[in-house]
């Protein structure tokens, strides 16, 4: 069987995709067609035509670091299936940057306090705790806009909640996508404190049949007692009381059997060994994994786009799908696309008999759009001396090196010792108050230089920028250890964050 061709309208609109090889080449030779896109290759009709639209269930295994899609139709025949490559753990890397640098600048200030010796009161498992703090002096608020935003989420989740929606669009470029299925881990959304604040209805959603938090205590601790991990569950026991300000969410509840549920609440020790129990399933079951912190937004925001074409199904209802068609699971071999094709097929009213061969699995590779250079470039001084300059910020930045264009990677600060061992010390003053000062002015992106995540053509042959070398002269492509002259590459495309590598 060929590959899919995908098909955009006059319009540009997108209609169902096609086999018919030898039908699109005619189109294009007469010139009653155009390719608009190689990979995956898409061609756009230049003529008026009526398409005949058919459902489209676009299915998504979400992900950390890799997102499992697949585009089901109604019979269950895959148009289209990838296995994308995010960026998020970069998220945490730069946030740890960051933390470092206000370090350093509460070090320089001296505001920094040792470690382990703030103590926090904040809120844990529904009760106040007190939590060690380090690193930087914790001091009020100053201001009302310190207040974090309803629904704040942290970077990496916020990240990872844009690149799902993302994804989602950039299909619907090619395909025509009227449904959307996920796979929901449903303990994520026992998580949230209550489900109904984020203003949709989850629980005709993602939670249908299964509203009752007793039950996802029952399948976390698999119908066993948490202490004694021998008998049934035969009471829910609420860790913090309610009386306390317990809370009544899932990381509150325990199962447990009555023998034990007693001892708990007439032994000190052994609703010690409780607490350390529960901690423990909780972070098992990912509690504040970034990825279970994503998914209700990314399902509030999809509800929000397609209302009630939004499937659902769990990971149970998935791997026993998949085993059922003889695919296994292991580490070398994720299988994220299988996964997304069940997702898709599960929300039909019948599951094909057969399942596809997955002999083209797209491979999409996400980039930063964003020039970190430009960040530099904002919060740089330059200093002059007689128009000429001979200092870059007044203590050197992290990486400050010097560039083609300054010849300088003196800090101010270096440049007046060197002054002074040249000179005298009152000399060196004299100079430096005959400094000006230049903020450094608002610069744009040299258009010139390409970003990684690009498209260019080398000997009719199509690779994705990875990097370059001396001074842009060489380019680098993913998945290939070949420098390409720079002069005979043609760029097709810039970066467009999600890239389709192959
Ligand atoms: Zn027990
Ligand atoms: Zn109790």
């Amino acid at each position: 069987m060929s590959e899919y061709i995908y098909v955009l309208g006059m319009d540009g609109r997108p209609q169902m995709p096609t086999r018919r090889k030898r039908h699109i080449d005619r189109l294009l030779s007469t010139g009653k067609a155009k390719v608009v896109e190689y990979v995956p290759f898409t061609v756009q009709l230049l003529y008026e035509n009526h398409p005949v639209l058919q459902p489209v269930i676009l299915a998504e295994d979400p992900g950390r670091t890799n997102i499992g899609v697949a585009a089901v139709s109604q019979k269950g025949e895959l148009l289209f299936s990838a296995v994308v490559e995010t960026r998020n753990k970069e998220i945490t890397k730069f946030m740890e940057k960051r933390r470092k640098a206000r370090q350093r600048l509460a070090k320089r200030c001296h505001t920094m306090i040792k470690a382990g010796q703030v103590m926090r009161k904040l809120p844990m498992f529904g009760e106040e705790k007190y939590i060690t703090c380090r690193y930087i002096r914790n001091t009020e608020s100053r201001f009302y806009n310190r207040r974090r935003k309803d629904g704040w989420l942290t970077p990496s989740a916020e990240q990872l909640v844009r690149t799902h929606i993302n994804l989602v669009h950039r299909i619907q470029g090619f395909l025509p996508v009227t449904d959307v299925a996920l796979e929901v881990n449903r303990f994520a959304f026992m998580q949230l404190e209550d489900p109904y604040i984020t203003g949709v209805d989850f629980q005709n959603g993602p939670l249908k049949g299964y509203d009752d938090r007793k039950a996802a205590v029952y399948d976390q601790q698999d119908g066993q007692c948490l202490l004694c991990n021998k008998k049934p569950i035969e009471h829910y026991h609420h860790i913090v009381p309610v009386a306390k300000r317990g809370s009544d969410t899932l990381a509150n509840i325990a199962g447990l059997c009555c023998r034990c549920h007693e001892k708990v609440h007439k032994d000190a020790g052994a609703a010690r060994r409780l607490q350390n129990k529960k901690q423990g399933l909780t972070k098992k079951y990912g509690a504040l994994s970034v990825l279970n912190q994503a998914i209700p937004f990314i399902c509030k925001r999809l509800e929000e786009e397609f209302g009630e074409h939004v499937h659902y199904c769990s990971g149970r209802d998935t791997s026993r799908l998949r085993q059922s068609f003889g695919f296994h699971k292991t580490k070398d071999e994720p299988l994220h696309e299988v996964d997304a094709w069940c997702i898709g097929v599960l929300s039909l009213r019948e599951i094909p008999e057969k399942c596809p061969d997955f002999t083209k699995v797209y491979q999409i590779k996400q980039f930063r759009r964003q020039n970190r250079r430009r960040i530099n470039h904002q919060t740089e001084r330059r200093y002059y001396l007689d128009g000429k300059l001979v200092a870059v910020n007044r203590k050197k930045r992290m990486g400050q090196t010097g560039r083609k264009d300054n010849q300088t990677k003196d800090s101010l600060a270096d440049w007046f010792t060197k002054m002074v061992h040249l000179y005298r010390e009152k000399e060196a003053e004299h100079l430096r108050s005959r400094l000006t000062v230049k903020k450094s002015q608002h610069s744009y992106n040299d258009l010139k230089r390409e970003m990684p995540g690009a498209e260019f053509i080398y000997e009719n042959q199509r690779y994705i920028l990875s990097g370059q070398l001396t001074n842009g002269k060489y380019y680098r492509a993913v998945g290939s250890t070949q420098n390409f002259p720079a002069a005979k590459c043609r760029i097709r495309r810039h970066n467009r964050g999600l890239v389709f590598v192959s």
